[in-house]
């Protein structure tokens, strides 16, 4: 068993573990994610809520119905603003977890990119990549 990865946000209030092993991540450009981020987008590792393990302090929440039509749940920081993780309303059973806030991660790779419709134009998608104009399935 490989040690859990490790996060937090920027100030250090809030950590948490995942106990899963992440290589994969997938990007999303939808307007809120460009919003929230201040930049392209957001970039994430989907996990099981099961091996998602808050450590220390208590996220805030923001509420909003998202570019698909569901309602998705966006944690974050009180203190420093730093962007944790989000969860959809119906699937309870998953974490979106924002991959910038990994501490030592091993080598992971975006290998699928959502919203692209929306992709702000000077955001790199690699055309190698998965690619779906809005929200997959
Ligand atoms: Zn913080
Ligand atoms: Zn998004």
């Amino acid at each position: 068993m490989p040690a859990p990865l490790t996060g937090g946000c920027l100030c250090g209030a809030i950590r948490y573990a995942i106990d899963a092993s992440v290589s994969e991540l997938r990007a999303c450009h939808c307007t809120n994610c460009q919003k929230i981020s201040g930049a392209g987008g957001t970039v994430n590792a989907l996990v099981e809520s099961k091996d998602f393990k808050l450590l220390q302090g208590s996220p805030k929440r923001f509420t909003k119905t998202a570019d698909s039509g569901r309602v998705l749940h966006r944690y974050f920081c009180g203190d420093c603003g730093s962007g944790l993780y989000s969860q959809r309303d119906i699937t309870p059973e998953r974490v979106v977890v924002r991959a910038g806030g990994f501490d030592n991660p091993p080598p992971m790779k975006v290998t699928a990119h959502i919203w692209t419709r929306s992709a702000r134009p000077w955001d790199y998608i690699d055309p190698a990549s998965h690619q779906v104009a809005g929200q997959p399935d």
